[in-house]
């Protein structure tokens, strides 16, 4: 008995720590289907621990699992979570031991997950009706299943509060450690990468370059941004900056942008030529120029923007150097009357890029 509790014991902590490698990002994302794979793993791991390992005919067990499972998926999910799981949990049961009285419990369990999901309460109190719901179907049928009340009653409360508070300081981690990361690496106005998370991107991306290969940098300046601060206020160039961020982002083939400073952002680009680069930068420039920016609900304004760009190895030996023609480039532009595209003066080779 201890050793199939412990088997049991061990296979629910490989279970969880492998699932929580494979699927922490999966779980925790913007993503359609979320809810039922959410499910679906819950009703595989209740299989597993009613099954493994040995599949013995226990009712007690399999309403544990049960009671355990469903109030985990449908407290963190919803209420298809807690129905793909139960349902898994009750045809895995009806394929092995046929129980008329088990599958209306398993339904009525299932059934109570449902009302639990429309009802407009917190989580806490969405607890306490899935408890004492399950504990009066439970209590109603334990004669006939011969379970002793209240052992059973209590290790399944105090199992599935063990689960659900495990769940939620898991999911708790995550969220501040996601928060904490989106904060050390966007700007928080724009979402773009910061100059922090720019510069190792940057080392990375040079660190992996092959023989042939180029890495283009292309940095952007706003026009009189002061000006438009000055005479529209600081509120509406955040407002501008925001708008400035989507435009580069339609016209940008990656979405390698970062935001380095106050109005000026730095675009990366792998493998792409001199004259590429140009090419995209042009299409920058006016793209900008063309776009009307709103200042509020009726008027809009138009702005432009200074480029510089380099790329190595062709205008630039390192990584250090590739920023400076860069800004020296842009700098120029700016120089020669702005809203104009300008590359460093230094050409080493021409070379396309090999792919
Ligand atoms: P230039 O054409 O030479 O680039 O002129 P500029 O006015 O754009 O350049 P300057 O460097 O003199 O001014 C940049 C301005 O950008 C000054 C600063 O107030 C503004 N700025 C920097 N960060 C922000 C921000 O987050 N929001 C707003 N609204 N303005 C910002
Ligand atoms: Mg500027
Ligand atoms: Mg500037």
């Amino acid at each position: 008995m201890l050793n199939n509790f412990l088997n049991k014991m061990l296979l629910i902590t490989s279970i969880l720590t492998l699932g929580s490698i494979l699927f922490k990002k999966y779980l925790f994302q913007q993503n359609k289907y979320k809810k039922e794979f959410l499910g679906f793993f819950g009703g595989t791991i209740g299989i597993l621990f009613f099954a493994y390992p040995d599949l013995i005919h226990d009712n007690a067990l399999y309403i544990g699992t049960l009671w355990i499972i469903l109030s985990a998926t449908s407290l963190f999910g919803n209420f298809s979570s807690s129905l793909i799981a139960g349902l898994m949990l009750l045809c895995f049961d009806l394929i092995y031991f046929m129980s008329l009285d088990i599958t209306i419990i398993s339904l009525l369990f299932i059934l109570i997950c449902g009302i639990a999901d429309i009802l407009p309460i917190r989580q806490k109190y969405k607890w306490l009706v899935l408890n004492s719901s399950w504990f009066l179907i439970f209590l109603s049928y334990s004669k006939s299943l011969s379970i002793p009340v209240y052992p059973f009653l209590m290790i399944c409360i105090t199992a599935s509060s063990y689960v659900l508070l495990l769940l939620y300081l898991i999911r708790k981690n995550y969220i501040s450690y996601m928060n904490l990361k989106i904060q050390a690496t966007k700007d928080y106005l724009t979402g773009l990468n910061n100059k922090r998370q720019f510069n190792l991107i940057l080392k990375k991306t040079f660190s992996n370059l092959g023989k042939k290969d180029k890495l283009a940098l292309i940095m952007i300046d706003i026009d009189y941004f002061k000006y438009i601060n000055d005479t529209y206020g600081h509120p509406t160039g955040d407002k501008i900056l925001k708008q400035f961020t989507e435009v580069l982002k339609k016209l940008c083939p990656t979405n390698n942008i970062s935001r380095l400073g106050g109005e000026e952002f730095g675009i990366l680009l792998s493998n792409y030529s001199l004259s590429k680069t140009y090419d995209l930068a042009e299409k920058i420039r006016s793209g900008i120029q063309e776009s009307p920016f709103k200042i509020d609900e009726e008027n809009t304004i138009n702005i432009t923007v200074s480029i510089g760009i380099s790329v190595y190895p062709d205008t630039a030996e390192d990584i250090s150097s590739l920023i400076k023609t860069a800004d020296q480039a842009l700098y120029k532009a700016k120089k020669f009357g702005r809203n104009r595209v300008n590359l460093p003066l230094k050409i080493y080779n021409i070379k396309e890029p090999a792919s």
